[in-house]
């Protein structure tokens, strides 16, 4: 006999994503490349001139105006917690609940759904049109017979990599009474965003990561722009100090750097691009990706098996073959020049 956790957890599996060894690792969305040495030697000099014994700033204020700052928003529209996943967490304790119900269009981020189990949250999956893109012709439909009080939507969205229209995005908050949340962890490449519309909107709330672009994926940090009143909200129901002040100095540091990760996102704008057009020369289906990962389909072949030969080869990508959906469907995160080379180089040899 062991003690019970709370109802609703009982057919629940947490997160799944192999963590397996491999020598190239294009499982997980993260940016291939390090964070910058200067900027490390910099922080971690810096660091020893904190005051550990102290707790942190605990709304990060430099941190939230230098965001704020990046974005052209007021600091007061900014809330930051350990990774964009806690965002949404600290969204859904805010907004969810045993009352609340959430909705996000499948197949999309599967956080959205398990944290609102955890939660309490009714979740309430709305079905993607047959090209994997949100159904506009069913938009309003589709959200009326959901009755959801908050909807997420991820854009580009993972794993399938499409942007969404930004005029859908708008209808969809045309309701004020409904939370819009848009995660945009895969934004920076894409040419679309909806933080511009943040500051006109009471409802609409953008989601950000430093896990992707900014390389810090290993420090957990991730941020919402959200109208002033809900950002008043997500304070109020993150935990005292959760932000630390190494990890604060670092994000602030980071955003120094804008030119140098732009860079890094256009070179990986330009492999992604590169990888696309080889995929088209093989045997697969793909879908046309705005972020850093490919969803492809490799035609008459076992994609379950085609990711365990590929991992005896020490690539390790992400098996999607059993999702609704995405059926025998492969992602691909898109790395460093050699990694993709050696993804397509076995891909190719597997598929011949
Ligand atoms: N949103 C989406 C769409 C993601 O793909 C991820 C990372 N897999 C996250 C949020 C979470 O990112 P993090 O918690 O590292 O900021």
């Amino acid at each position: 006999m062991s003690p019970k956790p709370r109802s609703g957890l009982g057919v629940f599996e947490g997160y799944h994503s192999a963590q397996v060894p491999a020598t190239v690792r294009l499982n997980t969305n993260e940016s291939p490349f390090p964070p910058p040495s200067y900027l490390l030697s910099r922080w971690s000099e810096a660091v020893q001139d904190l005051s550990l014994n102290r707790y942190p700033d605990r709304q990060a204020t430099m941190l939230r105006q230098a965001i704020a700052r990046f974005h052209k928003v007021e600091p007061e529209m900014v809330f930051v917690a350990n990774g964009s996943n806690e965002v949404i967490q600290s969204i859904l304790l805010a907004y969810g609940g045993s009352e609340a119900k959430a909705a996000s269009f499948e197949p999309t981020y599967a956080m959205y759904e398990t944290i609102s189990r955890v939660t309490a949250t009714r979740y309430v999956p709305i079905e993607r049109g047959a090209d994997l893109r949100i159904d506009a012709s069913r938009l309003e439909p589709d959200l009326a017979a959901a009755a959801a009080s908050l909807v997420f939507v991820c854009s580009p969205n993972n794993p399938t990599g499409m942007a969404e229209d930004p005029s859908l995005l708008s209808r969809l908050a045309a309701d004020p009474e409904r939370l819009v949340v848009v995660d945009e962890a895969y934004g920076q490449f894409s040419p679309q965003s909806m933080v511009p519309e943040v500051a006109s909107r009471s409802n609409l709330v953008v989601v950000r990561t430093f896990s992707k672009v900014w390389s810090l994926a290993g420090m957990r940090i991730g941020y919402a722009i959200a109208p002033p009143e809900v950002a008043e909200v997500l304070w109020k129901v993150a935990l005292p100090y959760h932000l630390d002040s190494s990890k604060q100095l670092l994000a602030l540091y980071s955003l120094e750097y804008v030119s140098e990760m732009e860079e890094r996102v256009a070179q990986l704008v330009a492999e992604r691009e590169h990888m696309a057009q080889r995929l088209s020369d093989l045997p697969v289906e793909q879908w046309p990706s705005a972020a850093n990962f490919i969803l492809f389909r490799p035609r008459d072949r076992d994609a379950g098996r085609l990711w365990e030969q590929l991992v005896e080869r020490g690539i390790l990508v992400r098996d999607w073959s059993k999702w609704p959906r995405l059926e025998n469907c492969l992602r691909v995160t898109i790395g460093t020049e050699s990694e993709n080379r050696a993804f397509l180089d076995a891909l190719e040899e597997l598929l011949a």
